[in-house]
């Protein structure tokens, strides 16, 4: 007899991510802290909202009220299902918080654990401190072993909790100190909101790999891994916080350090075309603007004849108007995203797991039929999605499919909090551009080129030309932080040229 299985945890959507969001990169985490408010869990809860593209895994909030101590909430799932009822936010009362959302870059990768969900807290001789990481450290193996050896017992999979055992063993007087030590002995990226019992803190890696902004809310502050968070709680966007900086926020203000050895910023590109979202401020520019301006670097790089220029929903559209308006081709929305399908088969039938694509994306056939259409996507990472998008364009009769990709070839891993499939499984690992092309079985494919992406981010002379540099490792194969664990498990970097 046939045993019926329950899915692996209520919010199990697993087959979605293989039908397409397998087929993306997938930012890593989003953090949010707020000081000085009334019922700051409720600010953080809003900004978790707003940054919940980062990561729909799982969430988590700490508060500290100065009767209740340190309270937490961490959950799996999204931020609006968990921390909207009054049941739940009144058990994370006061005036300080820090919260997460997850996508698990490290730990139980896609089948998160709650031991694993953030902030992490810790209890030091001098009081309590909770931590929330988007990054990735990339010697967290090797710290995980010798901090084991000194008898740490760690809770998580979670590199994020190397942190709190490195502060533990710290010996300077405070918290903040203390952080800055552990920080030190850590690589690779990393934007880290933290808090005590009095103070919020920030802290951003050397290299600024990871974004993390300032922002004013009433008499209070909050910190947040973009700006779009800020909006909606009615806060003022003040600055990002520098790369190597560390804020230490009180009543009485904000306190900055630059507490390690200065680096040349190497800010991920990736978040201007894809991770961040549109309606956020990076480097002082709208990421809107800056997808725009892709698109029509795409379009003076790569023209094709065509009759109209669509986007692959959502993250292709600010490209695919840029492209539009500088090609003079018309834009149409000639696929159409399906926004609910997350919650909708949370036990899919076979029958509905095949579908695949299908569900997330339909054709707007009576816009495609005999039409010369140019699809325009944020990236090409298995190409799975791509073909199975061309298939569906095609079917609604289409004449011709051209791609034009607003990013160079991802031809490598991430290794600093973004989840990309091994170097193996990324099309443009083995593929050039011409045998991609004939693989997704389209009439022409462009990637915009590494220059152009600089151009479009506002280096008017390219990519040699910028001080400081980005980080562009998934297309160049040059990765600032040497990737040691990954190297250590067999990880082969680009040979020097
Ligand atoms: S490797 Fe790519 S995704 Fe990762 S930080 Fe660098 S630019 Fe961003």
């Amino acid at each position: 007899m046939s045993k019926i299985m329950p899915p692996a945890h209520p919010f199990d959507t697993s087959f979605l991510r293989d039908a397409e969001e397998d087929d993306k990169l997938k930012e890593e985490c989003g953090v949010f802290g707020v000081i000085g408010v009334g019922d700051a869990a409720n600010f953080v809860a809003l900004g978790l909202h707003a940054l919940q593209h980062r990561g729909q895994e799982a969430g988590g909030i700490v508060s500290h009220h100065p009767e209740h101590g340190f309270q937490s909430a961490r959950r799996f799932g999204y931020v609006r299902d968990n921390f909207t009822s009054q049941k739940v936010m009144e058990t994370l009362p006061g005036p300080l918080a820090i919260g997460h959302v997850r996508y698990s870059t490290t730990g139980s990768k896609g089948q998160t654990a709650i031991r694993d969900v953030q902030p992490f807290f810790g209890e030091f001789a001098m009081g309590g401190a909770a931590i929330a990481h988007n990054g990735n450290i990339t010697n967290a193996n090797a710290l995980r072993r010798e901090l084991i050896e000194r008898g740490s017992i760690f809770q998580s999979s979670s590199d994020s909790e190397c942190i709190i055992h490195l502060m533990a063993r710290s010996l300077q007087r405070t918290i903040p100190e203390r952080m800055e030590d552990a920080l030190r002995r850590v690589e690779g990226a990393f934007s880290v909101v933290a808090m005590t019992r009095t103070k919020l803190i920030g802290v951003r890696d050397p290299l600024g790999v990871r974004p993390l902004v300032l922002g004013k809310v009433g008499e209070g502050w909050a910190l947040s891994s973009e700006t779009c968070a800020l909006d909606i709680i009615g806060g003022e966007f003040i600055r990002e916080i520098e790369p190597g900086e560390m804020v230490v926020i009180t009543a009485n203000g904000v306190e900055s350090h630059f507490p390690f050895r200065p680096q040349k910023p190497r800010f991920c590109i990736f978040e201007h075309v894809y991770f961040s979202r549109p309606d956020s401020i990076l480097g002082g520019r709208s990421v809107y603007e800056t997808r725009e301006a892709i698109g029509r670097e795409l379009a003076k790089e790569s023209p094709v004849e065509a009759d109209l220029v669509c986007p692959v929903p959502d993250s292709g559209t600010p490209a695919a108007i840029g492209y539009s308006l500088a090609s003079g081709i018309p834009y149409a929305m000639g696929i159409i995203r399906n926004q609910y399908m997350g919650r909708t088969f949370i036990e899919p039938t076979e029958q509905i797991r095949n579908m695949g694509v299908r569900l997330k994306l339909n054709v707007n056939r009576a816009l495609i039929k005999g039409k010369r259409v140019i699809l325009v996507d944020d990236s090409v990472v298995r190409g799975t999605t791509s073909r199975k998008i061309k298939e569906m364009i095609l079917d609604a009769g289409a004449k011709e499919v051209h791609f034009r990709i607003a990013s160079p070839p991802t031809a490598w891993p991430c290794f600093y909090g973004v989840d990309t499939p091994q170097r193996e499984k990324l099309l443009a690992a083995t593929m050039s551009e011409e045998e991609m092309r004939d693989h997704l079985q389209v009439d022409s494919l462009k990637f915009i080129s590494l220059d152009g992406l600089y151009r479009a981010v506002g280096e008017a002379d390219g990519r040699n030309s910028v001080q400081p540099q980005y980080c562009d490792a998934c297309f160049s194969g040059e990765y600032p932080v040497e990737p040691a664990d990954q190297i250590e498990s067999g990880f082969e970097m680009k040979a020097a040229e």
